[in-house]
Parts: structure tokens; C-alpha cells; sequence
């Protein structure tokens, strides 16, 4: 067995392999760039190796480096994980002419598998059933167009370097044939250096079906069954499950038995996925699935194998890297449970999904389910790298179950104030079409408006931020300039005595939070209440304490009218010193007086606040300059 292992990759899979490496014994060396010197694969490995900068192509792809960092602590092996170099033959190729052990496929495979084109090639010449199309020998344009006639519109044009969905184009008519060829090929050019292309019928109704495969250096090919990743957004996979819905024993039999195949033909050694397409518009059958790609490296997806079968597959990985045989035979290999992955990201869905990055100043994905993360509470998402941050994967002893648990540990995600897809995944598989099994790869794209959630909390949220304040003493440590006065002064003019005005996301409300239904859980964070519900953050503050307005650590020193309202003192001067806490102006508003305080030690560098004067929501009132004199 190996006894030493250099991780070459980041984030959770960097800390998935290192999990199961420390189990059997074996030592561990992550590798880093200076965005992640402090992440958490680099704190959980034995040894860690700087090798250069946050850019990826400065560090994580510079092959030497890594090959240099194997040799200097002294690793013996190296696993790739997924992305990066794991699919780059070159590099492999180095590894093991280095002397080290390449914890992968024979550098031979990888080559095979790596052009779409010559992939299917090779399948077609094994018997293995792939896509009807025109594979590209001759890249005229016009043979290009007269083959994509021949085979029927809609088509799919594929660059046949193609990979992470891009490089793609759907033609659903000859007339935009031509167009559609060069967009294809122009970002091919960019992202690839390869602009060719091949054509494919566009199946409808199409299910991403994938195979999960092992092979060994004894001559020995297994499946472990499919997954199904059909839920896709722009061709990126988003939940994936094991088995496959509706997959019945007699197809389940052809298409791995296709996998195995084609893993064969290749001498495939080590984790493989061989991906399959199925037009399911008649449900799952045998003669309707078809070779899509092999991927030869571990699958971002490989945990829902592992909770069916039972088995860890990076395990399997590093005693093949070793020399041994595959530790299961076929025959001992067996489906049992459901299984549901969702892949977490730090990304804002109702901004169309903009990566988000920053600190993660609360992070809890609560302990229900298997959690694969490569960060913690207090670690920064950067904007170098891609933006899953954990996945989440839920099982059960039948689909049902799997989906109840996993919608359970959705709703109890909480992050913040980094964003997250949780709530759209909660969506996603909240469906009734989903719950049923009525997946495709349309499936996000057909409903994708109802499944984008509100970024405005509901009014259970409201209610839930506003007893939590009651509850607690949160507003009191904010004295002086007491915004908890204010709470309460609101609460002795209201007859019911229970409402509170809170401030979110540029909204003031009063909240009567007498019979009031709450929704979500809170907790204290600095300035404000934070609320975490069905997967999502909001920050509530008082409206004279928080916000724009009086701002907590993170405030520029700019004070903001929170509402309109009435200014009915004013307490400080242009060039004034002022200290943290210290009450500039009061402004009455909804029937109450807010004060506003100076969010730090400072000077007055400007103040636009006469008394009895109107002002509108978001004025600027004051604004203070850190500095001498306080
Ligand atoms: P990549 O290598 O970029 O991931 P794939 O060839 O694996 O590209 O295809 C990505 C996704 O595109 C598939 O999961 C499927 O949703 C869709 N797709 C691929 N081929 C077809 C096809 N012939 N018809 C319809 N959809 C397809």
C-alpha cells in the first residue's frame, strides 16, 4: 500500500481524499496557492506545499510544481481529484516518469477517452451503442450542414474538445445551421485551441445517464450501477441520485454491461464514469441509451455510489494506485437505498446566479446528512476557483425517503453573508414532477422562474426576526444611543405593545409579532438578527442601530436615513470628535424616535441634518472619518 500521498487539487475533494488517505494510514501532502493558505485542506493534510499564485494556471496547473512539491516531502503517490490536471495524459505521463505512482487511468486511456470524436470512434468499433450523428471527418461547412440535414433537426453541434458544458450549440433549424456553427466553433477555438466539431441528433426528453466504473491492473472491470444527473442548469450538473428513477433490471443490465464495455476497451485501470444520454420520452429503455463521454478520473458525483453500494470509492482508488486487485467482484456488488446529492454553491440565484464570495462569517450545514466540504466556519470563498463550496448528500431505504431527508437538511443550511443555492436546490427537489421521477435535462429550464426563490423574506421571517429581538438582549449592548429604547418607547405608544420596527434589505416594517407564524431560526451576529430559512440568510437590525444607516464594523462611516421621517434633534457638528456609540441625530418615524450613532471614533466630516427637517429613506445624514482628535 502507499504510504505517502501528494493531493493535487483543493477544496472538498482535496479534504474527501485526505479523509479516507488518514483512515488507511497513509500520509498526506496538500499543495496551495496564496489564496488558499489558510483553507482547510491545507490545515487537515500532514504536510502542505506553497506553489504559487491564486491564479489556477499559475499554481494548480503548473504540472512541475506539483511534480516538484511530490519529490521534495517525500510523497510517493499522487491522486489528481477531479478538474485541474486529472485529465491532462501529459501530466500524468510526468508523474510516473518522475518515478511516482499516478493515482489514475494509464495515461493511454485518458488520450483515448479525451476527444469526443475519437471516443466515439472507439465505442462504435466495441460494439457500444452511441448518439447518431456525424463524427467530423471532413470539417467542411458546408458537408457539416448537409450531415446535420441528413440526421434531422434538432441537432447538436459538439466541440469535440469540448468539456464542462461548454462548446455546445442546439440547432433547431437548418436555416441558423451556419450561424450556430461558427459561435461553436469561435468559443471552441477560445476555450479548447480546437475548433473542430461533430454533430449530433439532439435527443428529446434527454436523461443524463452515467455508469461508475473500476478497473484494475489485474485485468479486472466492474460497474457499480448508474446515477442519474439529468438536473442540470447550462449543461452543469446541480442534484444527482443513485439508481437512476425508472430504471428497470433488464436496461440497468445493457447499460452497464455498455459501461464495462467500453471501460475495457480502453484497459481502463482505476475510477471511471462513462457517460450515456437516453431520450426517456418513453421512460428508460434499453435500445434508447447511448455513449456519451468517459470521464476518466473520480466524479464530483462519486458519494451516491458510495451510499448505495457501500463502498469508498477513493479507497478503491489508492489500493488499485498500490498494485492490488479491485476489492469487490461483480457478483458482490449490490444496490441497497437511494441515494441524493446536491451540489452547494456560493452563488446567488436571484442574481442570475453571480458567484458570491467573502468571508463565511456563520456556516452550518447541521449533521443530519453526509456533508463533503472544503471550507468552514471563518474561511473565505474566494473568486479564483469554482464556487461549490460542499455537497450534500442525503439517503434513504427508498427515494422518498432520501428526498424528505434531504429537503430536511436543505432547510437547515445556513450561510452567511456569503450566498448560497440552497433554497433552489430545497425547489428543485420539492417538485412534484421531481418527486415522481419526471426528470429530464429540460427540467430546470422549463420551470427555472419558480424554482429561483424570492431574495425577500416572507413574512414569517419578519416575525421570526422580530421575537427574536424581544427575546434578547441584543439591542441593549448597542447603548448608548439605546436602539433598544427605541423597541421599547415603540412598544408603550402601541396599544398591543408587541410590534417591533425592523429593518432588511432597504425595508423598514413594523412587525406585530402577536399571533404572528414564524418561520426560520435566528441568531445574534454582530449588528443584526440574522434569520436562516429553507436554506436562506436574511440580516434584520433595528432601524436607528444597523444597516446602511448607523452600520456595524463593516460601515464606511456614512449615516443613512433608514426610513422617511422627521428630524427632531441633531447632537453634532462638522469637525466634531465623536466616540463609538455616541447619538449624532434623532429622527422620528413611525411613530417613534431613532437615534443614530456614530459607528466608530471619528470626526464629523460632514452632516446634512437640520432639525425639523423632512427626509426621505436613504438620505445622508452624517458622515464620519476615522482619524485624530477622538
Ligand atoms: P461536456 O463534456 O461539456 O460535459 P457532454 O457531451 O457531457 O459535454 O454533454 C453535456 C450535457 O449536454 C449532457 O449531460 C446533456 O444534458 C446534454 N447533451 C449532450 N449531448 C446531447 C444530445 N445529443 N442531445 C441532447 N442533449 C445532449
Amino acid at each position: 500500500m502507499i504510504q505517502s500521498l501528494l493531493i493535487a487539487n483543493r477544496g472538498e475533494i482535496a479534504c474527501r481524499i485526505t479523509r479516507t488517505a488518514r483512515r488507511l494510514g497513509i500520509r498526506t501532502v496538500a499543495i496551495y496557492s496564496d489564496a488558499d493558505r489558510h483553507a482547510l485542506h491545507v490545515r487537515e493534510a500532514d504536510a502542505a506545499v506553497h506553489i504559487g499564485p491564486p491564479a489556477a494556471r499559475a499554481s494548480y496547473l503548473v504540472g512541475e510544481k506539483i511534480i516538484a512539491a511530490a519529490k521534495e516531502t517525500g510523497a510517493e503517490a499522487i491522486h489528481p481529484g477531479y478538474g485541474f490536471l486529472s485529465e491532462n495524459a501529459a501530466f500524468a505521463q510526468s508523474v510516473i516518469d518522475a518515478g511516482l505512482i499516478w493515482v489514475g487511468p494509464n495515461p493511454a486511456s485518458i488520450t483515448a477517452m479525451g476527444l469526443k470524436d475519437a471516443a466515439k470512434k472507439l465505442m462504435d468499433a466495441a460494439g457500444v451503442p452511441t448518439t447518431p450523428g456525424y463524427l467530423g471527418e471532413d470539417q467542411a461547412p458546408e458537408r457539416l450542414k448537409a450531415e446535420a440535414d441528413a440526421i434531422g433537426y434538432p441537432v447538436l453541434i459538439k466541440a469535440v474538445a469540448g468539456g464542462g458544458g461548454k462548446g455546445m450549440r442546439r440547432v433547431n433549424d437548418a436555416a441558423d445551421f451556419a450561424d450556430m456553427l461558427q459561435s461553436c466553433k469561435r468559443e471552441a477555438a477560445a476555450s479548447f485551441g480546437d475548433d473542430r466539431v461533430l454533430i449530433e441528433k439532439y435527443i428529446l426528453s434527454p436523461r443524463h445517464i452515467e455508469v461508475q466504473v473500476f478497473g484494475d491492473t489485474h485485468g479486472n472491470v466492474v460497474h457499480l450501477f448508474e446515477r442519474d444527473c439529468s438536473l442540470q442548469r447550462r449543461h452543469q450538473k446541480v442534484i444527482e441520485e443513485a439508481p437512476a428513477p425508472g430504471m428497470d433490471a433488464e436496461t440497468r443490465a445493457a447499460v452497464c454491461g455498455a459501461a464495462v464495455k467500453a471501460a475495457e476497451a480502453v484497459d481502463y485501470v482505476g475510477a471511471g464514469t462513462i457517460e450515456f444520454i437516453a431520450d426517456a420520452s418513453e421512460g428508460l429503455r434499453a435500445d434508447r441509451i447511448w455513449f456519451m463521454e468517459m470521464n476518466t478520473r473520480l466524479q464530483v458525483e462519486h458519494p451516491v455510489t458510495e451510499e448505495i453500494t457501500g463502498q469508498d470509492l477513493v479507497e478503491w482508488q489508492l489500493r488499485v494506485a498500490s498494485g492490488e486487485p479491485l476489492p469487490k467482484r461483480q457478483d458482490d456488488l449490490a444496490i441497497s437505498g437511494w441515494a441524493m446529492e446536491a451540489r452547494l454553491y456560493a452563488e446567488d440565484p436571484a442574481h442570475e446566479f453571480l458567484p458570491s464570495t467573502g468571508r463565511l462569517e456563520h456556516f452550518d450545514l447541521g449533521r443530519r446528512i453526509r456533508i463533503d466540504t472544503g471550507v468552514e466556519e471563518g474561511d473565505r470563498v474566494t473568486p479564483f476557483y469554482d464556487p461549490m463550496i460542499a455537497k450534500l448528500i442525503a439517503s434513504g431505504d427508498t427515494r422518498e425517503e432520501a428526498i424528505d431527508t434531504f429537503l430536511g437538511a436543505l432547510d437547515e443550511v445556513e450561510v452567511w453573508p456569503v450566498k448560497t443555492n440552497a433554497a433552489f436546490l430545497a425547489r428543485c427537489a420539492a417538485d412534484a414532477d421531481f418527486r415522481a421521477g419526471r426528470v429530464d435535462t429540460g427540467f430546470i429550464p422549463s420551470r427555472i422562474d419558480a424554482l429561483v426563490p424570492s431574495s425577500e423574506p416572507g413574512d414569517g421571517v419578519w416575525a421570526m426576526a422580530a421575537t427574536a429581538m424581544l427575546a434578547s438582549d441584543f439591542g441593549r449592548a448597542a447603548a448608548p444611543g439605546d436602539p433598544w429604547r427605541a423597541l421599547q418607547g415603540f412598544r408603550a405608544n402601541d396599544a398591543a405593545e408587541t410590534g417591533v420596527a425592523l429593518r432588511q434589505g432597504g425595508e423598514t416594517r413594523v412587525v406585530d409579532t402577536d399571533d404572528a407564524e414564524l418561520a426560520g431560526v435566528a441568531t445574534a451576529q454582530g449588528d443584526a438578527m440574522l434569520v436562516f430559512a429553507e436554506g436562506q440568510a436574511f440580516a434584520f437590525t433595528l432601524p436607528g442601530a444597523g444597516g446602511a444607516g448607523a452600520g456595524g464594523a463593516g460601515s464606511d462611516g456614512t449615516l443613512l436615513s433608514p426610513m422617511p421621517g422627521r428630524i427632531i434633534a441633531v447632537d453634532a457638528r462638522q469637525g466634531d470628535s465623536v466616540k463609538k456609540g455616541q447619538k449624532l441625530v434623532t429622527l422620528e418615524a413611525m411613530k417613534m424616535e431613532h437615534s443614530l450613532v456614530a459607528p466608530f471614533d471619528g470626526v464629523v466630516a460632514a452632516i446634512d441634518a437640520a432639525e425639523g427637517a423632512q427626509v426621505t429613506e436613504g438620505a445622508m445624514l452624517v458622515k464620519i472619518e476615522k482619524g485624530e482628535g477622538a
